[in-house]
């Protein structure tokens, strides 16, 4: 399926009058038409809700358009716990899925009242000497790994056995004693065990895997779940040949689990959660950048100015990110490009051998597919500076969201040092 871009190019070239290149710009309408699907899908959960996970996308205002479902916020650092109090979020739109966390982290959580969902045995001790024995919150999650190797009907498949999170299953029977002794009342359980996943298929497994094992620990360990978090890892199809997820699809299928196992158990009001982060924004975001070099050694380059600090993901996991010449749209892909950043790494592509229409040098180029885990994961190597963030309103205008930084926010860090007069 040909992948079309959410701006065309005599849009670009209207908006980087006002706002350079490069910029990440993410489309309103799109965001809201799919959280709506999200919302619908599972509307035959009474207690449903969405926590977006906010390191896809931190940015206040894209958070802001989630508050308008209702949906709550997946939080795992105190930067995230501070957003999301920014965006207005009570405790119970507050999950925090963390790992290997901090003691003011989970102390920050627990006095916004957020829904500690507990990543390890061992952080019960350590929870106990944060808040005290007698203080624990009413409702608590646990994160489950199931270990071993998942394999899907399509073959998709993942390691959870070499994941650094959640609990086994003997530590989570123990966990929740342990919870239930320190007064919880309300409890959760959580799982993720494969990223990214292409098929309608990854949450009712997990759904079918965790509602059996939720019935078991409340018959053994006599304890009540409020909620099932079936956590994020649905997929985008980032090629053109791929297939998206059918949202419609995944609730259905979640729901046919909840029918044939919670229900007969008695626990049919049990609320199902999700923490969808790639599903909700990735789409709905790209990077747009300008072509300002090409070279032509023993390969074709192309020079952007962007680069992986922009966008990391075809640096970090060699993933494919769609790319449109804008305007080229109808020409034929007729050329083969190596799409570079400038970074002093030779991985700082953001396509390598990709056949695409003929480009010239001041051609804007759409990297699709970049609103989650896009922006979020950029970093300052070379002295690169993060770009602006900008929302494509739902009324046509454009609005920015995030200054791209300069150099006073690159050196502000040295302000301490006698060298911050001379930096600016
Ligand atoms: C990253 C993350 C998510 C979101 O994952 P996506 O694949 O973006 O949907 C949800 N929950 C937790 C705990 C995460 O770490």
């Amino acid at each position: 399926m040909a992948k079309t871009p959410f701006v065309t190019r005599d849009q670009i070239e209207e908006i980087v009058k006002t706002y350079p290149t490069p910029f990440h710009i993410y489309d309103e309408a799109g965001i809201r038409k799919n959280a709506e699907a999200v919302k619908k899908a599972f509307s035959w959960n009474k207690g449903f809700r969405e926590y977006f996970a906010v390191k896809a996308t931190p940015n206040p205002y894209i958070m802001d358009i989630m508050n308008d479902y209702d949906f709550g916020f997946d939080c795992s650092s105190e930067a995230e716990l501070v957003l999301a109090q920014a965006v207005g979020a009570d405790g119970q739109h507050i999950m925090f899925s963390s790992n290997d966390t901090p003691e003011v982290e989970y102390r920050k959580a627990y006095d916004m009242g957020a829904i500690i969902n507990l990543d390890d045995i061992t952080h019960i001790e350590f929870l106990d000497g944060i808040i005290g024995k007698e203080n624990y919150p009413e409702t608590m999650s646990c994160r489950f790994n199931p270990g071993g190797v998942v394999t899907m009907s399509n073959g998709i498949m993942d390691n959870p056995g070499d994941a650094k999170y959640g609990m086994t299953e003997e530590q989570l029977f123990e966990a929740y004693r342990m919870l239930k002794e320190r007064g919880v009342r309300r409890f959760g359980i959580h799982a993720f065990i494969i990223s990214n996943t292409l098929t309608n298929d990854y949450y009712p497994m997990l759904a079918g895997k965790l509602f059996e094992l939720a019935v078991r620990i409340q018959k053994e360990v006599g304890i009540e779940f409020a909620f099932i978090n079936l956590s994020g890892g649905v997929g985008v199809a980032y090629k053109p040949e791929d297939t998206p997820n059918d949202i419609m699809a995944i609730g259905e299928g979640v729901r046919q689990q909840f029918e044939k196992i919670l229900v007969p158990a008695g626990m049919g009001d049990v609320a199902i959660y999700t923490e969808m982060g790639r599903f909700m924004l990735a789409p709905y975001g790209e990077l747009i950048t300008k072509v300002i070099h090409e070279k032509h050694i023993y390969k074709e380059y192309i020079g952007t100015d962007a680069c992986a600090a922009n966008l990391m993901r075809p640096a970090m996991y060699g993933a494919y990110h769609h790319i449109t010449v804008l305007g080229k749209e109808n020409e034929p892909e007729d050329h083969r490009y190596d799409v570079t950043g400038s970074l002093c790494e030779n991985n700082d592509k953001f396509a390598i051998d990709r056949m695409l229409p003929k480009i010239d040098i001041g051609d804007y180029l759409a990297i699709h597919d970049a609103g989650a885990h896009g922006y979020s994961m950029g970093y300052n190597y070379n002295g690169r500076l993060k770009s602006a963030e900008l929302l494509l309103q739902t009324d046509g205008s454009v609005k920015l969201i995030r200054r791209a930084e300069t150099l006073r926010d690159y050196f502000a860090t040295l302000d301490i040092t006698e060298y911050g007069s001379k930096l600016g």
